[in-house]
């Protein structure tokens, strides 16, 4: 539940129960005192009312006294009591007495409406309603209560009397008063004498009587009651007598005369019980009223001042009113203030309370506004302190959480990096295995290639190199250690390419980017070198050349590195220089003697020496055959040795390509025309190519390659194109000579620019071949700088390309 909430459930009922509380005490605790004030207050009402009636009574005795000793009056008073009953005198008398008092006296005061003369029996003996006289007053005294005759009868001189009010619709309709007092006549002493007639004097003055009641008299202390008729609306003062009527006007009965009989608790107490009442009761009219009486008892009267108990309440009613107006708006000021007070620290403490809701749920993103400088607003920004910290930390958590995970990823890398190590170690260490086999493989075939050196070789283990992509030294045999003449830790680890140099033919040295390692990273194939590419080897560590023959091999799985089988082909080279030698030596000296098989041979076949028979003749003809071609292979073999041993002093002159390969398809047209192939020179757009060449050399080349071409395409379809032209940057010529014949088996390619070495194929097509003709066209290209090679598909054709440099 939210505070504003609670505090608006909490101060509701807060407020409520301080109202009832208020109106409880107002209306029992005050309500009570006050009732007994009121009481209390009318108790001294009615006592001073009483006091000013009885003053007021007093004034009727003192008028009766007064009368009773007027001379007139006593005079013929004593005169009619003298007279006989029945006499003229008697009558006059009388009639004397009615006129004097009705004359003299009466309208002196209105309020006295009869006066009798009573005899000391109380009979009325003179009156002024003639009527009366003969009348029974005496009887009256006990039947009706009217006066105090007997009393009055037996008084001295100087009482007076009255009696209570009574209602006597005979002789008045209002309630009437009667004073009595003793006539009395002076002796002749001048001492009055009482003598036995009673003056009695009827009052009908209720109206005057009600108006002393209520203050009217300005008698001594009567303003309490004046101020309490002025000063409430239901206040009344009045007098009920013991016949229980109402005598007096009341405030709501103007009219005496309508008998309004008062039956109430005052009035009962009274006359029953002879007690005084001040209390709560219910009024004649039925109303609730506080109220106080007086039991005249004597006067046979009781007085009664009362107010509505509604009236005197109305003071603490209307405060009781006013505080639960007050409170209720109390109640909403005080929700008012709430709602503009409390509302804001509590709408704070609200955001105080959602953010702290919002950080314990982990959001740290808004911070609370502070909108009071309270407590509250000191706790709200203390909390945003807190959330910034707790924010802070939580981002350092991140960043070295962050931090480890980065650095579990990089250990997981390494551990991935290390696992491929371990993975490429183990697929080297296959590799190696399978290398090595491999590399025996080579090793044998390197043995078939050369029979003659085979023992050696079979007997000199090869060196062995592993490889990383990047030219690193992973390992290496302890033949290419020695190779490399240095211990084997020192070579690990280290760049082949700079521990290592290759060399052709012992004086160029072969940079890194022309290594066949090199090649192989390119091509991802098998790159074998031969005897004939004459490579040597040196080391940082060792300066003189080991001739060498690689065989250089990728690793398998896609892992970049490769292994260089390192063949150390000293003997063979030694043998080949022996062979060399061999050929040369032995070319010469074959050369003198065929030559001359050959003259004589053509001279016996051209009859010089007499003519021979048919068998001869074929037989000649085979012998200078043999010799022909006997000579043209030795003819190769001096080529190449004097290549071989630098004995071609070459005579470079500028050669035009187009006129020059002219002359030479010419020479072989007849070989082109008995085969029906179509042999076709695309020279090149640009005008005449020029080469800067040794003629004799060049011819040998092309012619070698053209009839090549010519002799290993079949018949009827053959077609060969010749073709050159100058690279781009003009700093070579490539010339090209492609036919659609056998091809060369894949198998054999590699060997192709052996010295004697002829693929299967060409064997069963051409039996008649030496294997001589592209050793000798690689050893004149490569002697002008230039480079051969060739492109073919087994029985589709083969293209042969060499170049010549310009620079
Ligand atoms: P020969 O031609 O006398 O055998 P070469 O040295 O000229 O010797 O050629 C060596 C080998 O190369 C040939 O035996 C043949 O197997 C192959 N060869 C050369 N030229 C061609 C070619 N144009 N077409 C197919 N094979 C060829």
């Amino acid at each position: 539940m939210k505070l504003r909430t609670k505090a608006f459930i909490f101060l509701g009922p807060l407020f409520l129960v301080i109202i009832l509380a208020v109106a409880f005490y107002a209306q029992y605790i005050v309500g009570a005192v006050f009732k007994k004030q009121t009481i209390d207050h009318f108790r001294s009402i009615a006592e001073q009312t009483e006091s000013a009636y009885f003053a007021f009574v007093e004034n009727m005795k003192t008028r009766a006294l007064d009368w009773a000793s007027d001379s007139t009056l006593r005079n013929l008073s004593k005169g009619i009591l003298d007279t006989p009953r029945g006499s003229f005198e008697r009558a006059r008398l009388e009639k004397e007495f009615a006129a004097y008092v009705s004359e003299k006296k009466m309208p002196f005061d209105k309020t006295i409406f009869l006066t009798d003369l009573l005899d000391h029996e109380g009979t009325v003996i003179a009156s002024t309603d003639p009527k009366r006289i003969g009348h029974d007053e005496g009887s009256q005294e006990f039947s009706r209560k009217s006066h105090n005759f007997t009393k009055t009868i037996n008084s001295t001189f100087g009482e007076a009397f009255t009696k209570g009010i009574v209602t006597e619709a005979y002789e008045s309709p209002s309630p009437v008063i009667r004073a009595t007092a003793r006539i009395a006549v002076p002796d002749k002493d001048g001492v009055f004498q009482p003598i036995d007639a009673v003056l009695l004097i009827h009052f009908s003055n209720m109206e005057k009587i009600a108006a002393v009641l209520r203050g009217g008299g300005l008698q001594e202390g009567r303003q309490t009651s004046e101020s309490f008729i002025r000063n409430s609306q239901t206040s009344d003062i009045y007098l009920v007598n013991s016949e229980k009527f109402l005598v007096t006007p009341s405030r709501s009965i103007k009219d005496v005369k309508v008998n309004q009989k008062i039956d109430t608790l005052p009035v009962r107490e009274c006359f029953e019980r002879g007690l005084e009442v001040s209390d709560e009761y219910e009024n004649y009219q039925g109303t609730r009223v506080l109220g106080a009486s007086m039991c005249l008892q004597d006067d046979g009267l009781v007085l009664i001042v009362e107010i509505d108990k509604d009236e005197v309440y109305a003071p603490m009613t209307s405060f009781v009113r006013r505080t639960a107006i007050g409170g209720v708006g109390a109640i909403f000021l005080g929700f008012l203030l709430v709602a503009l007070f409390v509302r804001r620290p509590i709408d704070n403490l609200n955001d105080v309370v959602l953010a702290a809701e919002r950080a314990a749920k982990g959001d740290l993103g808004t911070l609370i506004e502070v909108r009071t400088k309270d407590e509250i607003g000191y706790l709200a920004s203390v909390l945003n302190s807190m959330i910034t910290s707790i924010r802070n930390s939580q981002e350092e958590l991140q960043a070295s959480k962050e931090n480890i995970e980065i650095k579990a990823h990089i250990l997981e890398e390494d551990l991935k990096e290390h696992e491929k190590q371990q993975q490429f170690l183990m697929q080297s260490k296959k590799a190696t295995l399978n290398l090595l086999e491999d590399s025996w493989n080579v090793g044998e075939k390197l043995q078939a290639e050369s029979n003659k050196l085979q023992t050696i070789i079979s007997s000199i283990g090869d060196g062995l190199i592993l490889i990383d992509g990047g030219y690193k030294i992973v390992l290496l045999n302890p033949r290419a250690v020695e190779m490399f003449a240095m211990p084997r830790q020192d070579v690990i680890g280290k760049d082949l390419r700079e521990v290592m140099k290759l060399w052709k033919k012992k004086k160029d040295e072969i940079l890194p980017a022309q290594w066949p390692i090199e090649e192989m990273f390119l091509t991802k194939s098998v790159v074998t070198t031969t005897l004939e590419d004459e490579l040597s080897l040196t080391t940082v560590w060792r300066e003189k050349q080991i001739p060498v023959v690689l065989s250089v091999s990728p690793l398998g799985g896609g892992i970049p590195g490769g292994v260089i089988v390192i063949h150390d082909v000293t003997a063979d080279r030694e043998l080949y220089d022996a062979k060399s030698g061999f050929i040369s030596v032995a070319s010469h000296q074959l050369r003198t003697p065929l030559t001359s098989i050959r003259w004589y041979s053509e001279m016996l076949l051209s009859n010089d020496v007499g003519p021979l028979n048919e068998a001869q003749k074929d037989f000649m003809i085979e012998v200078h055959d043999g010799a022909e071609r006997l000579y043209r292979t030795v003819d190769l073999l001096l080529g190449i040795s004097r290549i071989e041993s630098g004995k071609i002093k070459a005579e470079k002159v500028p050669i035009d390509l187009g006129a020059f390969t002219g002359e030479i398809v010419k020479e072989l047209s007849s070989q082109i025309d008995e085969k029906k192939i179509v042999l076709s020179v695309f020279p090149p757009e640009g005008g005449p190519v020029v080469v800067p060449l040794d003629s004799l050399t060049l011819r040998q080349v092309v012619l070698n390659l053209l009839s090549n071409a010519i002799r290993y395409t079949n018949e009827d379809n053959g077609i060969i194109e010749v073709r050159w032209n100058t690279d781009e940057a003009g700093k070579e010529v490539k010339y090209s000579v492609r036919d659609n014949g056998i091809g060369i088996p894949e198998a054999q390619r590699s060997r192709i620019f052996s010295k004697f070495f002829r693929a299967e194929n060409a064997l069963a097509h051409v039996p008649d071949g030496s294997g001589l003709g592209l050793a000798l066209v690689k050893e004149l290209v490569e002697s002008w700088g230039g480079k051969v090679w060739f492109e073919t598909e087994e029985r589709k054709g083969s293209t042969f390309f060499f170049t010549v440099p310009l620079v």
